[in-house]
């Protein structure tokens, strides 16, 4: 189904815009603020707290025009994987592809409470959650539908529909778009091919090297929590396994 924007502009909808600091982000931020008026944008960032690049939600705040709320989970990754392996040893304790509790419980669902309540605040009852994601990044993203009712979040007296306005864009569209924005993409994309968690269970062995290499005791503790669960972070191999002959890794801290 094809969204109509104008539409939904002229019905007085939110545009909820989830921004995670990445390129695509960016690139879909920047193209919303030409068709969506500015005070119908609400720009939202999932914080994952240390498991986060630092400076990122300092480079949100210098290429939007709009203020930043940012949201957290009152988890983070690691302690979602300690608590896993903590009640259930005997099942994997990272989340995976096909399982991105991570995903869920770390940006979606947070975002999503930030919707229900902002609307709830603002006696808002139309709303569009706008997200970054490209069918070129993975087959999964593929599959997504441009334009979706969230059906967790619409009821009786609120509609909110899932957006993702770039779905169908390339990798040379969204460095375009940036930069006929005027702007530079977050730093670490100066190597990295992809921006979120420092080290994504999905990370490419590219991004995986250089995040432990800015951030060697960020990758310490990842590997520290593979090491006491027995369990690796990527399906057959372990964090320390891709990065380990780049950085300097100790033994577990007590
Ligand atoms: S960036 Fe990767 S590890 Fe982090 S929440 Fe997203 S899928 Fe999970």
């Amino acid at each position: 189904m094809k969204p109509d924007i104008q539409q939904h502009v002229e019905d007085g909808a939110i545009f909820y815009v989830s921004h995670s600091g990445g390129k695509d982000s960016q690139a879909m931020y920047s193209m919303l603020i030409d068709i969506v008026p500015h005070d119908r944008i609400v720009v939202v960032h999932a914080d994952l707290g240390e498991v986060e690049w630092t400076g990122v939600q300092g480079h949100i705040k210098t290429t939007v025009s709009h203020d930043l709320n940012v949201v957290r989970a009152s988890k983070t990754l690691l302690s979602m994987v300690e608590s896993r392996f903590a009640t259930r040893p005997e099942v994997p304790s990272w989340p995976s592809a096909a399982h991105r509790q991570c995903t869920s419980d770390l940006k979606r669902g947070p975002i999503e409470k930030f919707i229900r309540n902002d609307m709830k605040s603002k006696g808002a009852t139309l709303a569009v959650n706008c997200m970054g994601l490209r069918a070129e990044e993975s087959s999964s993203r593929a599959k997504k539908i441009k334009w979706a009712l969230n059906k967790t979040l619409s009821r009786a007296g609120r509609t909110v529909h899932n957006w993702l306005p770039i779905h169908d864009w390339s990798i040379d569209q969204v460095w375009s778009q940036i930069s006929k924005a005027g702007q530079e993409p977050f730093w670490a994309y100066k190597t990295n091919e992809r921006l979120s968690c420092v080290f994504c269970i999905m990370g490419s062995d590219n991004d995986l090297i250089h995040g432990a290499k800015e951030n060697p005791e960020l990758a310490q503790k990842y590997i520290d929590l593979e090491r006491r669960t027995g369990y690796s972070m990527f399906h057959k191999r372990s964090l320390e396994s891709v990065v380990g002959k780049y950085i300097k890794i100790v033994a577990e801290a007590a």
